[in-house]
C-alpha cells in the first residue's frame, strides 16, 4: 500500500493508538472475555456479532466478515483512504505530520471537505445574524416564538433565517471573498439556468443546520413560516452532506439515548425542537426522507429500543408500514440470534391519537403522557398484525387477507422461539388455528434457506479448504510454530492464494506475536486478505505444540500426496507423447522430492 506519511509517524500512530478507544466512539461496546462485543457498524443486526480484541488490536465481525485494524476500521467507516484515517488517528492522538506528505489528490479532496464545513458553519454563523440581529429576521422569530420554542431551544439547534431575495447569501459570500463556485458546491446557491450568475437556495425561510455527531455543519433544512409549497427544502447530496445517511438532531441526541436506552424518531424539525421543548432529547429526525436502512442501522449502535413516531393521519400510518419492511430487513435477515439472543433491540411505533402530532399532543398532554403512551406501543409484530386487522376486519375473507398479510414477515424470522411466539399470538387474535399459519409461512422460510445456503457455499470457496485456514489461523495465534512451518515448507502445499500470500507475509514479518497482528495487516494492502487475517486471528482455539504438529503432518502429507499424483499425471501425459526429455526432469524431480519428504520425517 502507497504511503505518504513517514513510517515513524505511522508508527507513533500505532503505538498511541487503541482500537477499543477508537471504536467505541461509534459502537457500543460491551466486555466478554477477553474480547469487546457491540452491533455491526457494516452491517444490520440485533445481535452483537462486531468483536474487537484489545490483545491483538484487531476487529472482526462474525456477521458479515468485516475485519481489519484501527486503520481499516477508519478507512471503512468513515470511507477515508489509508493516509486520511492515519492523519484522522494523528490529529486524535496529537500526532503532528505535515502536509507535504499528502499527494495532491489527497490535499484537493481533504481541502474541498474542509472547505465546504468551512462554508457551511459562516452561513450558520450568517442566518443566525439574520434572526437575531436583522429586522427582517423578526417574523420569523415570531414565529418560533409561536411555536412555543424558548431561546435556549432555538440557540441550542443554532436556528437562523435565510431572508427574502435572490441575492443575500451570495453577498455575504462575496463580501468574504469566497469563490463563488466554490459555495455552488455546498448547494447554498445555484446557478442561473438561462443567464451567468447564482440565486440563493434559501430564501424566507427559517434555517435548521444539519450537524453530525463530529459538531460539523454539514448542510440545511428550510421551513417556510406559511402555508407555501415546498414546505421544506434541504441542501442537496454534497461531499459531505447526504440525506439518507444524516440524522437531524443526531449530534445532541446520541449522548441522552446511551442513557436511556432509547431513541425517538419523528418525521419534521419542528417536531424535534418540541420534543426538545418539552425535555425529552433522546430524539431525532428524518430529513424529509423516510427512515432508510442506514438510519436504522445508524441508530441501533446507539440504543436498544426505537421508537418511531407518527402522526394519526394516513400518511404517518403509509409511512409507518413502509419503516416496518426496513425494521425487518435490517433486523432479521441478517441477524446470528444465538448467543446473544437476550440484547435484542426492540422497535415500537408510536401513532399518537386523536389527529395529534407531536407537537399538540405534547402540548395538550405533556411530556410524561407522551412517554407513557411509548411504553404502551406496540413492537412490529403487533403493528403489523392490528394495522391488517384494521384493514381486512375478523370476516372469513378478512382474515385469510390477514394470514397473507403476515405471512412473509413471520417467515422471515430466524429466531425459532420469537417466530412461534408472533405465530401463536396471530392465531389468537384473529381465531384460526396455529397449525395452518405455520404452514402457510413454511413455503416462505423454505425459499429463504435455499437463497442462504447458496452465500455459504461461495464463502467457503473464496476462503479456501478447512485445514489450509486452521494452517494459517494456528500461524497467527501460535507464532512459536513458526519455525516448523518454515522447516517443512508448509506455505508450499496452500492452494487458495490468498492463504498462500497472507502465509508468506506472515513468515516474512520476522517474530510475528499475537500483538503483532495489527502491525501485520497494515502491511497486507489488500481488503480480501485483510479480512481473512482478521477471522482467522479471532477464531477460539487453544493450541499447544503436540498438537499444532499433528496439524502440520496431516497437512503436509496431504499437500505431497496431492503433488506426486501431479507429477505422476504429467509423468504420463509425458509417456504417451514419447516426450523423453521432459520425462526425464520429471522423474528427476520426483526423486528429489521423495528424497527431501523422507528428511523432513513427515512422510
Ligand atoms: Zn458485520
Amino acid at each position: 500500500m502507497a504511503i505518504f506519511i513517514p513510517e515513524d509517524k505511522i508508527l507513533d500512530i500505532k503505538n498511541a493508538a487503541d482500537i477499543v478507544d477508537v471504536i467505541s466512539e461509534v459502537v457500543h461496546l460491551k466486555k466478554t472475555g477477553r474480547n469487546f462485543v457491540g452491533l455491526c457498524p457494516f452491517h444490520s443486526e440485533k445481535t452483537p456479532s462486531f468483536t474487537v480484541s484489545p490483545e491483538k488490536q484487531i476487529f472482526y465481525c462474525f456477521g458479515c466478515g468485516a475485519g481489519g485494524n484501527v486503520f481499516s476500521f477508519l478507512m471503512k467507516n468513515d470511507g477515508l483512504a489509508f493516509p486520511e484515517a492515519a492523519r484522522s488517528l494523528a490529529r486524535r492522538y496529537s500526532i503532528d505530520i505535515p502536509r507535504k506528505h499528502l499527494t495532491p489528490e489527497q490535499k484537493k479532496r481533504i481541502g474541498e471537505r474542509e472547505s465546504l464545513l468551512k462554508i457551511n458553519r459562516q452561513a450558520m454563523d450568517y442566518f443566525r445574524q439574520m434572526l437575531h440581529r436583522s429586522p427582517t429576521g423578526q417574523p420569523a422569530m415570531a414565529y418560533l416564538t409561536k411555536r412555543g420554542l424558548s431561546a435556549e431551544i432555538i440557540d441550542r439547534f443554532n436556528l437562523g433565517y435565510a431572508p427574502k431575495g435572490w441575492n443575500n447569501i451570495i453577498n455575504f459570500f462575496s463580501k468574504n471573498g469566497v469563490p463563488l463556485a466554490r459555495v455552488e458546491r455546498s448547494g447554498l446557491i445555484l446557478p442561473k439556468k438561462d443567464s451567468h450568475g447564482y440565486y440563493d437556495r434559501f430564501r424566507d425561510r427559517i434555517a435548521f443546520p444539519i450537524i453530525d455527531v463530529n459538531q460539523a455543519v454539514i448542510g440545511f433544512g428550510g421551513r417556510v413560516m406559511d402555508d407555501s409549497l415546498p414546505k421544506y427544502l434541504n441542501s442537496p447530496e454534497t461531499p459531505v452532506y447526504s440525506k439518507s445517511r444524516s440524522l437531524y438532531g443526531l449530534h445532541l441526541a446520541k449522548d441522552k439515548s446511551h442513557a436511556t436506552d432509547t431513541v425517538y424518531i419523528v418525521e419534521g424539525y419542528l417536531d424535534l425542537l418540541t420534543l426538545h421543548q418539552h425535555g425529552i432529547e433522546n430524539a431525532v429526525a428524518t430529513l424529509g426522507t423516510a427512515l432508510t436502512a442506514d438510519h436504522v442501522r445508524m441508530l441501533s449502535r446507539y440504543v436498544p429500543r426505537l421508537i418511531l413516531v407518527y402522526d394519526s393521519d394516513e400518511a404517518g400510518i403509509r409511512s409507518a408500514r413502509r419503516c416496518i419492511d426496513i425494521f425487518w430487513k435490517e433486523h432479521v435477515d441478517f441477524r446470528r440470534g444465538d448467543v446473544f439472543r437476550e440484547e435484542k433491540a426492540d422497535t415500537q411505533i408510536l401513532v399518537l391519537p386523536d389527529g395529534h402530532d407531536p407537537d399538540s399532543f405534547l402540548r395538550d398532554k405533556g411530556a410524561e403522557c407522551f412517554q407513557k403512551a411509548a411504553t404502551h406501543a406496540p413492537g412490529i409484530v403487533s403493528f403489523l398484525i392490528e394495522q391488517s386487522i384494521a384493514k381486512h376486519g375478523l370476516s372469513t375473507e378478512g382474515k385469510i387477507r390477514v394470514v397473507a398479510d403476515l405471512k412473509n414477515p413471520l417467515a422471515a424470522i430466524n429466531d425459532n422461539v420469537a417466530r412461534s411466539l408472533y405465530v401463536k399470538k396471530l392465531a389468537e387474535r384473529i381465531g384460526i388455528e396455529e397449525n395452518i399459519i405455520l404452514q402457510e409461512i413454511r413455503t416462505g422460510a423454505a425459499r429463504k434457506e435455499k437463497k442462504d445456503t447458496g452465500k455459504h457455499k461461495v464463502l467457503e470457496e473464496i476462503k479456501g479448504s478447512r485445514l489450509e485456514r486452521q494452517i494459517i489461523a494456528m500461524m497467527l495465534q501460535f507464532p512459536v510454530i513458526l519455525p516448523e512451518i518454515r522447516k517443512y515448507d508448509v506455505i508450499a502445499y496452500i492452494e487458495n492464494p490468498n492463504l498462500k500470500s497472507i502465509g508468506t507475509a506472515i513468515l516474512d514479518h520476522q517474530g510475528t506475536s499475537v500483538t503483532q497482528i495489527a502491525e501485520l495487516l497494515s502491511g497486507i494492502g489488500n481488503p480480501e486478505q485483510e479480512q481473512l487475517i482478521s477471522a482467522l486471528a479471532m477464531i477460539e482455539e487453544s493450541w499447544e505444540k503436540d498438537g499444532c504438529m499433528k496439524l502440520i503432518a496431516q497437512f503436509v502429507k496431504n499437500g505431497q500426496r496431492r503433488r506426486d499424483r501431479q507429477i505422476l499425471d504429467q509423468i504420463k501425459v509425458a509417456e504417451q507423447k514419447n516426450d523423453q526429455e521432459t520425462l526425464a526432469k520429471l522423474l528427476k524431480h520426483k526423486q528429489k522430492l521423495a528424497m527431501r519428504s523422507q528428511k523432513q520425517h513427515l512422510a
